[in-house]
Formats: structure tokens, sequence, C-alpha cells
């Protein structure tokens, strides 16, 4: 019976002289068409050893044409994909952080796509430096004297240290060695640059005479880490930037801080909970300060250094600074976005992570109503509401801070949610939401609503609500 199969299965020339194959030869190229035909044939063989009943195999012979065009689809798709969050974690960061504005992203391409001046003074027709399209709007938004920006934040931790604290020791507060995910902690970092970290205090209380006990000719900073992802509460305490200063000028010995989440706005205003802002920092006596281009910033992924010129100027002139330098994308990306800030309702309108964190609840709410009709008109197969939710900011900042929202609720009746998901996750702009209580929830806050139509339209192809045999 095997023997009689392996006969059943056609030849690789019949096949591609098929009309469906020399059309698909015609589209996609004859190497992706024999590639997919070669393995299609290779999987029938592999099931025919392994004893998949006759039946069903003979069913598949009849659809070999429809797979192998499947298999070339599949093939052309992108393994990076648009994906749409309905999570309600706005810096998701497993979903890419900080989405950028398609404007923004426009101003990008035009740079990107041709020649810049990117390291180029036009005024002078010579050599010019990449941090210069942005530092002067740092400076003006901080109230620091200089600025550059690293890859990402960690590179940025690593980058001052290393320029500021190599062979000598760093004095942290035990309060503050934070793991900031992904296994990246700050000691470990601290480490790598070349510098001792002398650890100061208790995981709950550090005072400024702790600091002091500690400092010794070896000592060639302090430094701050803002517990930007967790919070410790009750009997604490810890320093703040200003009283850290007082030992600064008694024994010259600068201080640094790593904020995290480098907010440049004051949130309070919007109803959030206080984060430092870079402006403080500064303000109260840091001499360098980093954080994240793509946390509470809505920029690209970075790590921006900001602080007093001596400093920076050695930074920049660091061997370590051309491996962690930041590219064309990057500096022109940090430019557009920081724009924006010289107008804080520009930063809030046009700035996406901001706009989510704005976002009035009942322009949310309106959202989720008109999410919600397009789908009951469908008459699909379900249970769908909207429900109250809570939306978090993510990316390790603001940890306790939750904001009303509104999800657009679904319980399919026929097949499990966690089946419904995973088949969500499938489609040509996979929808990524939340299973609460068997129920699907999409958090229109994060949710982009330009996204309804295609999702609506998804929907009511059959096989998402199919039953399984
Ligand atoms: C997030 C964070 C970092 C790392 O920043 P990346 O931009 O993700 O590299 C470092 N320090 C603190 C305190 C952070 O919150």
């Amino acid at each position: 019976m095997e023997n009689n199969l392996f006969r059943r299965i056609p030849k690789v020339d019949v096949l591609l002289e098929t009309k469906q194959c020399k059309e698909l030869i015609e589209q996609h190229g004859y190497q992706i068409v024999i590639e997919s035909v070669r393995e299609e044939l290779e999987q029938i063989r592999a099931q025919i050893l392994n004893g998949k009943l006759e039946e069903e195999l003979l069913l598949q012979i009849d659809h070999i044409l429809s797979s192998i065009g499947n298999r070339v689809r599949e093939k052309e798709q992108f393994h990076i994909k648009k994906v749409y969050n309905g999570t309600g974690t706005i810096l998701h960061t497993n979903l890419g952080r900080a989405p950028l504005s398609a404007t923004h992203m426009q101003k990008i391409a035009e740079i990107a796509s041709g020649y810049s001046n990117l390291e180029f003074n036009l005024e002078k027709g010579e050599r010019g430096e990449r941090y210069s399209h942005f530092e002067t709007l740092l400076c003006k938004i901080t109230g620091a004297q200089a600025a550059m920006a690293v890859n990402n934040n960690a590179a940025a931790v690593m980058l001052v240290l290393n320029t500021m604290a190599k062979g000598g020791e760093a004095i942290v507060s035990r309060g503050e060695l934070v793991e900031v995910g992904g296994k990246f902690r700050i000691p470990d970092v601290m480490k790598q640059s070349g510098t001792i970290l002398k650890e100061v205090g208790t995981t709950n209380k550090t005072h400024l005479a702790d600091y002091e006990e500690a400092i010794t000719e070896d000592t060639k900073v302090l430094m701050k880490v803002h517990t930007s992802n967790y919070r410790i509460f009750g009997f604490t305490e810890s320093v703040p930037m200003k009283a850290l200063t007082a030992l600064k000028d008694k024994y010259q010995i600068p201080i640094i801080e790593d904020l995290g989440s480098g907010v440049l706005l004051n949130l309070e205003k919007y109803g959030l909970a206080h984060e430092p802002t870079v402006q403080e920092s500064i303000q109260n006596g840091a001499d360098v300060v980093c954080f994240s281009g793509d946390k509470l910033l809505g920029g690209p992924q970075a790590g921006i250094i900001v602080g007093k010129k001596n400093y920076i100027d050695q930074m920049k002139r660091n061997q370590l600074t051309r491996a962690l330098r930041i590219d064309k994308f990057t500096a022109c990306a940090l430019e557009t976005v920081l724009r924006e800030y010289l107008c804080e309702e520009n930063a809030i309108k046009n700035i996406p992570v901001l706009e989510m964190i704005t976002r009035p609840l009942e322009k949310v709410q309106e959202a989720a109503e008109d999410l919600c009709e397009k789908l009951k008109r469908e008459a699909l197969p379900a249970v769908i509401s909207i429900q109250k939710c809570m939306s978090q900011i993510g990316g390790g900042s603001l940890p306790m801070e939750q904001i009303e929202s509104r999800a657009v609720s679904i319980r399919p009746h026929f097949i499990s949610t966690e089946l419904f998901a995973k088949r969500l996750r499938t489609l040509p702009i996979p929808v990524i939401g939340r299973v609460v209580d068997e129920n699907f929830l999409l958090d229109m806050r994060t949710f982009d609503q330009t996204g309804d139509v295609h999702f609506v339209e998804a929907l009511k192809k059959n096989q998402i609500f199919k039953v399984d045999r």
C-alpha cells in the first residue's frame, strides 16, 4: 500500500508545468517556487512513511497546488510585522516600546533614504558632529550644558561610568541596585565598565552619612539610580540629589544619575504620580544624567546623556563611544521628537506615547463604542461588550500607575478564548490582546483605531471562529 501511495505523488516537472505553478513563478520567481514544491513533496513522503491515513493523504495530494501556493506566500511574508497592541500596556518592550508617529517617520525616511549632513558641518564645509542635530535642543529643554546619545540607556550607564569612574569606585545605595529586565542589572553593567561598585546603606534605608563614610581616595563618583520599575514602601529613606550635593562640594566628587524613564515634562498635571524629570535632576545638582529615548520620552531607542560640558566632552572622545554610537535614523528621530518638546501642547498631541497616556477617558470610550458597534453588526458567534479596564505605562516606568480605560471584550460562543487569541496572533497584521476571565480584551487606549476595519474584516473570515473537529 505504501508503494502505491508513493506512486500517487506528482512529479516535480509535472507540477511546474501546471498553470498555477507557472503563475506562481511569474509572480514570485523560480527559486522560491521550486523550493516550496520540494518541501511539500518531502512532507508528503515523510507522512507516508509515518503511516498517515491513505484517505487523508490522497486529499492532501489533491490540494497540493494550493498548499504550494500557501508555502510560497508564507515565505514571502516578512518575519517582522506590524501588530495591533490591545494589551493596554503603552510601553510594551516586547512590542517595540515607544511607537513613533507617521509624520515623524516621514522626516526620518527623507533623511535615511538619501545623503544627509549627519557628520558634516555645512557652514564650515568640514567634518561635523552627529550629536549637533539634537544637542542644543536637549540643552534648551533640560537646562544642561551639553548632551550626546548612544544606542540605549544601558550603554549610556556603561559609557558614563567607564568615562568617569574606570579603575575607581562608584558609591551606590543598596536601595537602588536595579534589575531593569532582560537580566540587565545595574551592578553588572557597572562591573563591565571597569568600575568597582561600593554599596552603601540597606535595601530600605540609606542616609547621607552612609555615602560620606564610604568615600575614600578611590571614590570617583556618587551614583543615584532612579528605581523606575519598582517602589519600596514603608520604613524607607533615600538621599535626594539635592542633599547629596553637600558631599560633592565637600569632597569634589561628581554625582551621576541614571533616571531610566527620562521624563521631560511634569506628568502630575495629567493626573499621574510625580516622576522625577531630567530638568529637576540637573537643577538639583547632578553633574551627569542619563535616560532612555524610548520610554516616557516617546522617541527612538537611545541612551541620552546630558550634563556638564567637560564630562560630556570626555565621553564623546571615549573609544567606547565608537562602539555604542547612534546611527542616522536615531539622530534624526531624536531631533524630530525632541523638537515637539519646545511646546508642551505639541509634545502631548504629537508624540504617541504621551498622547496615549493623556488621552481622555471619553475618547477611549468612544473608540470602544465604535468598534463594538462595528463588531455587533457582523453577528459574530461571540458575546461582544465594553468593559472597564486599566491601562499601564509599562517599560519599567511608573510601576504603580494605572490609567482608567475601556476595552472591547469578545467571548467566542463555540471555541475557547485561548484558541481565539492564538488565531488573532496569526493574522496578516496580528492582534495582541489580554485574556481575562475567558474574555478576550482589547484595550482601546493602545489599540490603533485605524485598525478597526482590518480587524472586523479578519473576524468575518470564518476560520477565526471555526470549531476544530
Ligand atoms: C530602563 C532602564 C535602563 C535601561 O535602559 P534601556 O534604554 O532599556 O537600555 C537603565 N536604568 C534604568 C533605571 C532603567 O529604568
